[in-house]
């Protein structure tokens, strides 16, 4: 009777440290997706969320500023009080935006 000879293990030195496959950590995709998210809300509170220049129009010189909270005013270029006159330019197409005051349409910076 002859057993097979028991495989003999590899000697453990020199164990190969086998590189990981690049990829995304999951908690990053959490994060990006929470972000989104929280980017969409702060959007429908009015709060601007910095990924565009602010706009003026060159027509009748107004324009959008934001707040010490964060949130996104408008007001005309010579405004004494720079109050929020509630207007708001009403996108156009991806980076077109059309005064809401005279119609002109305005190109914004995306950033
Ligand atoms: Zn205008």
């Amino acid at each position: 009777m002859t057993h097979p000879a028991p495989h003999r293990q590899a000697k453990s030195r020199g164990v190969s440290v086998r590189h990981q496959p690049r990829s995304v950590p999951r908690g990053l995709v959490e994060l990006l997706r929470k972000l989104a998210k929280v980017k969409a809300q702060a959007r429908a509170l009015g709060i601007f969320t910095d990924d565009r220049e602010l706009l003026e129009c060159p027509n009748c010189g107004l324009l959008e500023d934001v707040t010490a909270e964060g949130l996104l005013v408008t007001y005309p270029k010579d405004s004494v009080d720079l109050k929020d006159c509630g207007l708001r330019f009403c996108p156009v197409d991806d980076t077109r935006f059309a005064c809401p005051k005279c119609g002109t349409s305005v190109k914004a910076v995306i950033l």
